[in-house]
C-alpha cells in the first residue's frame, strides 16, 4: 500500500533556471542540501554536521515544491514525494508504519530527498489529544521525530518539508537535529514577479512589445502559481479570438480575471 501514498519520482527534472527569484533560498538550499548530499567529505573533514532537515514556510504557490524537485535534480538525488494531511487520512491506523517505511525507502535509493508537503496536518501543536485520529496523529508525528533522530546528518538521505503555517507547528520538530534550518519562501517581489513572467513568457509566442515590468506592476501580491495562471489564461484569450500569439492586452486582461479570482477566493475564506 505505501506506493499508493507515494509519488516517487526517480528523477526529477526541474532546474534552478526555472525558478523566477529565491536567489537566496536556492543558495541557502545548495549549501545545506546539496553540497552535503555531493561532498559529505567536506563536512567530515572539517567536523560540522549540515542539517538533516530542512523547513520551507510561506503563502501557497510560491514555489516549495518547485525548490525542493529543483534540489534534488542538481544533487542527483532520488526525489520523494508525500503530502502528510494524505497519508494521515487514507491510512488509518498506519501513519507510524508508513513513516517507518518510507524512510526505509530513502536509505534504501539514497542519494535521496524526502519531501513531506503540509507538515502541518501531522506536525501541528496539540492541545487536546483526547481523540482517537488525533492519537494516531501524534503517534505518526512521534514516529517521524524517532526517525529524524536515528539517523545521521551524513547518510546521504534529507528532508525537506513544507508548510503555509509555521504558527501552529510543534516546537519539538524544529529543534536541533530535526528541522532545524528554516527557509522562508515569500510571495515574489517587483523583479521576482519579472522574472517569473520572463520564465513562462519566453516559452510561448507574444507579441514584440511585453512590458514585463508593467505586468509585474500589475499583479503585485501574486504568487507564482498565480502568474503561471495568467500566462495561460491570456493563452487561452489569444485563442478563442483565432489568435497564434498572445498580445500585451490579453496579458493585462487576464491579470484582472486572476485578481477577480483570487478576491473571490479571500472572500470565501472570511
Ligand atoms: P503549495 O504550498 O500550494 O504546495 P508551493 O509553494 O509548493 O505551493 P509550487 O507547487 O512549487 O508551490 O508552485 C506551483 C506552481 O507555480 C509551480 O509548478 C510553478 O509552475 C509555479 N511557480 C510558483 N513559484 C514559482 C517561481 N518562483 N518561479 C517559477 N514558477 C513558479
Amino acid at each position: 500500500p505505501i506506493v499508493k501514498t507515494m509519488e516517487i519520482v526517480e528523477k526529477p527534472n526541474v532546474t534552478y533556471s526555472e525558478i523566477g527569484g529565491l536567489e537566496e533560498q536556492i543558495k541557502e538550499l545548495r549549501e545545506v542540501v546539496e553540497l552535503p548530499l555531493k561532498k559529505p567529505e567536506i563536512f567530515r573533514e572539517i567536523g560540522v554536521e549540515p542539517p538533516k532537515g530542512v523547513l520551507l514556510y510561506g503563502p501557497p504557490g510560491t514555489g516549495k515544491t518547485m525548490l525542493a524537485k529543483a534540489v534534488a535534480t542538481e544533487s542527483n538525488a532520488v526525489f520523494i514525494h508525500v503530502v502528510a494531511s494524505e497519508f494521515a487520512q487514507k491510512f488509518v491506523g498506519e501513519g507510524a508504519r508508513i513513516v517507518r517505511e518510507l524512510f526505509e525507502m530513502a536509505k534504501r535509493k539514497a542519494p535521496s530527498i524526502i519531501f513531506i508537503d503540509e507538515i502541518d496536518a501531522i506536525g501541528a501543536k496539540r492541545i487536546d489529544i483526547g481523540t482517537s485520529g488525533e492519537r494516531e496523529i501524534q503517534r505518526t508525528l512521534m514516529q517521524l521525530l524517532a526517525e529524524l533522530d536515528g539517523f545521521n546528518p551524513l547518510d546521504n538521505v534529507k528532508i525537506i518539508a513544507a508548510t503555509n503555517r509555521i504558527d501552529i507547528l510543534d516546537p519539538a520538530l524544529l529543534r536541533p537535529g530535526r528541522f532545524d534550518r528554516i527557509i522562508e519562501v515569500p510571495l515574489p517581489d517587483f523583479r521576482g514577479r519579472t522574472e517569473i513572467f520572463n520564465i513562462y513568457l519566453k516559452k510561448m509566442k507574444v507579441e514584440d512589445n511585453i512590458n514585463l515590468e508593467l505586468l509585474s506592476q500589475l499583479s503585485e501580491g501574486f504568487s507564482g502559481a498565480d502568474i503561471k495562471n495568467v500566462c495561460v489564461e491570456a493563452a487561452y484569450m489569444a485563442i478563442r479570438d483565432g489568435r497564434n500569439k498572445v498580445t500585451m492586452k490579453d496579458l493585462v486582461d487576464a491579470i484582472t480575471k486572476i485578481n477577480v479570482k483570487r478576491n473571490n477566493m479571500e472572500s470565501m475564506k472570511e
